[in-house]
């Protein structure tokens, strides 16, 4: 029998299909769905991407445009995203046995054999029980199906990439389209004179190894059609959460720096809560502007912590602590940003034997915070410092309703 080939399953655009999900109505409008915190796209539909609107552009930057074409913009609403992706991988794993969710919203599979009829009944399966749009690439490889993904989302949804095809198009396909190819990768690879994937299969093996390293080798392998990545069963869950966003204006006051810093930890931390999950380790970046002289001077700094949390106030405590380290007194700051990494389901138990007495209390006191902040209003209890009118805020006013997860705010169906 023929080896078996691998297939990625992608849903498209998936938090715009989230939302369109409960509003059908807004099947072809665009909409976009911005970063948490209201600071940047995060999610294009495909009439956005049709007028080059950029991913992670900021989202002041754009108003105006979307305002023209009467777009429809959303707040991230991770709780209903993750629960919608649970759904599509259930059904995926229905459909499939074994499967490597990959992303919150990929997943590759095992293709044993008839790829055509597989892949069409899945993505027929899945869009019919869940209802969000997906595209599915198949080829001999993960960089391969990657790329078959890309064609498919560019057809009719489905595209099956096999020796032939995948030998002409080698020709043209430049390395830096390729997954995990880009920024000093792909400068590496055109300074050594390779810019698409034949250029690099058609390079000696011991030479890639020498001036590339194993991760050239592997790509080499990978595009030439040996598997080296394999569909593992392990499924991954998202593995960090991210909440930055630029100031107004620069500043050189540290004051300003831990107010932002303390938002984001508010932010993610609600977020990671909402989702029951906690993280091990946590990250605080300050940057200047990348257009001005200091844009050297910017930097992140990472701790580990000593158990699993979803923590406000510990949390920020590790977090103000970072800050004062990265902070230079004469930088002018434009952006700030926290990160918690290492996520994963919160649980009773994991807490260390020292910091558990402390930790019941605080989870108390977490989970009343949170219900007081989403019965009064967003941010109206905070912990930590918060500076009045602090001119780099926006709250998210858009975010769409909790349509699977809160009762209040499930979609009713009504008969006549
Ligand atoms: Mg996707």
């Amino acid at each position: 029998m023929e080896k078996p080939l691998i297939g990625l399953l992608d849903c498209n655009n998936f938090f715009v299909s989230c939302e369109r999900l409960f509003r059908p109505e807004l099947k072809d409008r665009p909409v976009v769905v911005l970063s948490s915190n209201d600071g940047c796209v995060v999610a294009r539909s495909k009439e956005i991407k049709d007028m080059g609107v950029p991913m992670g552009v900021p989202y002041f930057q754009i108003k105006d445009t979307l305002k023209k074409v009467d777009a429809v913009t959303f707040s991230s609403h991770f709780a209903l995203y993750r629960d919608i992706s649970r759904r599509v991988f259930s059904v995926m794993k229905d459909e499939l046995g074994l499967m490597e969710q990959y992303s919150i919203d990929e997943a590759f599979f095992v293709v044993k054999e008839e790829p055509e009829r597989l892949v069409q009944e899945l993505k027929e399966v899945v869009e019919r029980r869940v209802g969000i749009p997906v595209s599915i690439g198949v080829a001999r490889t993960k960089t391969q199906a990657k790329y078959a993904n890309s064609l498919a989302k560019k057809g009719n949804g489905i595209y099956v990439l096999n020796d032939t095809d995948w030998s002409e198009r080698m020709v043209t396909i430049r390395l830096s389209e390729l997954w995990g190819v880009g920024g000093k990768t792909e400068l590496a690879f055109k300074r050594h004179g390779l810019e698409t994937v034949r250029d690099l299969l058609s390079s000696d093996k011991a030479t890639i190894a020498k001036v590339f390293g194993v991760s050239g080798v592997r790509l080499q392998q990978e595009l030439a059609g040996n598997p080296v990545y394999v569909v593992s069963k392990k499924t991954e869950p998202q593995q960090s959460v991210l909440s930055s966003r630029s100031f107004s204006e620069a500043t050189t006051n540290i004051a300003v720096l831990h107010d932002s810093i303390a938002y984001h930890v508010r932010h993610v931390t609600t977020n990671m809560r909402a989702m029951n999950m906690s993280a091990n380790r946590i990250r605080v970046s300050i940057m200047p502007s990348r257009h001005s002289d200091f844009v050297l001077r910017g930097g992140s700094k990472e701790a580990v912590l000593t158990a699993p949390t979803n923590d406000s106030m510990i949390l920020l405590k590790v977090a103000s602590q970072l800050l004062e380290e990265l902070f230079e007194a004469d930088v002018p700051y434009k952006k700030a940003g926290v990160t918690l990494l290492g996520l994963c389901e919160s649980e009773i138990g994991q807490e260390t034997l020292f910091n558990y007495e402390k930790k019941e209390e605080n989870t108390v006191l977490m989970s009343v915070l949170d219900s007081l902040n989403k019965k009064i209003k967003k941010e109206s209890v905070v912990i930590g410092s918060r500076l009045l009118n602090s001119a780099w805020q926006s709250k998210s006013e858009v975010r769409s309703p909790a349509y699977t997860t809160k009762w209040s705010d499930v979609a009713v169906v009504k008969a006549n």
